[in-house]
């Protein structure tokens, strides 16, 4: 029996070490991706439920590695989490997040909402968070007033009061704040109204059955009650059906985001379709 328990002991444990290596081996590979400026960003809109038009847009982080392909960032982003790069993706994602307001800008695109850029708690937490925000803004000549954060809820939550001053001071220097993937957190109404945050995104697990599933249908009602009463303004993640639209409209939510639009999209698309002169 000693010798069985012996043998699973080993699989199990070389089959954990032939993990750890695969995880090590994507972070060495995704720390040169970020040296060699291997990342990029794609573009997602978000539009007015009612008229269908672009309100802003969110930037979703892509790695494409000639070994491993393309690699999703529910993987790429926990792992630079944990392997204490996330601070320089993030530094990354905001850069190029500006960099490519500036060029629609120039191009003459009328862009006129707010590019969504997501934020880890770890760099919520960075003091120098809003100087890096500023510096990059100011490096490629682009108003705060372009720009949003998306935090998920458990990013405000590890400290809350250093949080509390963190939204004050991005908010005074022109920045809105949205909070991600709304419901599956632990945020009460008393921390939302402290925190002051612009926009609240309904996670898309709520929204994905909310005309099936009767629970769901109450929890979505009740965010956007609550946003309502907070005076804060409520996007739906994941739309992917006309008759979830409507239902999402006719429930008071004012804005959406999902396939039913288009899916996250390489720059050129994102232009073609929602940027162009006369897209409209
Ligand atoms: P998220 O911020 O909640 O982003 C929404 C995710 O839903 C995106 O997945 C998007 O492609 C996907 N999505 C959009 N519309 C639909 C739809 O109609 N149906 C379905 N089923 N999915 C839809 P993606 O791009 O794979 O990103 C996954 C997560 O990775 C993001 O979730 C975010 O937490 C994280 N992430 C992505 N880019 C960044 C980044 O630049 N920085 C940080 N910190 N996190 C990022
Ligand atoms: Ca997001
Ligand atoms: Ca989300
Ligand atoms: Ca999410």
């Amino acid at each position: 029996h000693a010798k069985q328990r012996g043998e699973r002991y080993c699989v199990f444990e070389s089959h954990l070490g032939a993990r750890v290596g695969e995880r090590l081996r994507m972070a060495a590979r995704l720390a040169r991706a970020l040296e060699a400026d291997g990342l990029s960003l794609y573009f997602q809109p978000q539009v007015d439920l009612a008229s269908g038009r672009l309100v802003g847009a969110e930037a979703l982080c892509r790695w494409f590695d000639e070994e491993l392909g393309a690699v999703s960032p529910a993987e790429f982003i926990p792992l630079a989490e944990e392997r204490g790069l996330i601070n320089r993706l993030g530094a990354w994602v905001i850069d190029a997040g500006c960099r490519q307001l500036a060029e629609w800008r120039t191009r003459g695109l009328g862009f006129s909402g707010r590019l969504a850029l997501n934020v880890s708690s770890a760099q919520f937490d960075d003091d120098q968070l809003p100087t890096l925000l500023l510096e990059a803004l100011a490096r490629h000549g682009v108003p705060a007033e372009r720009l949003a954060l998306e935090l998920t809820e458990s990013g405000f939550m590890n400290d809350p009061d250093h949080a509390v001053a963190m939204t004050r001071r991005l908010k005074e220097a022109g920045l809105a704040l949205h909070i991600d993937d709304f419901g599956t957190g632990y945020s009460s109404l008393a921390y939302l109204k402290r925190f002051a945050a612009d926009k609240i995104k309904i996670d898309i697990s709520f929204v994905r059955e909310m005309l099936s599933d009767p629970n769901d249908s109450a929890i979505v009602t009740t965010i956007i009650a609550m946003a309502d009463s907070l005076g804060l303004s409520a996007l739906a993640e994941g739309v992917e059906t006309q008759a979830q639209a409507e239902a999402l409209l006719a429930l008071g939510c004012p804005e959406g985001q999902g396939y039913l639009y288009a899916p996250p999209l390489p720059a050129a698309a994102f232009v073609r379709d929602w940027l162009a002169p006369g897209a409209d």
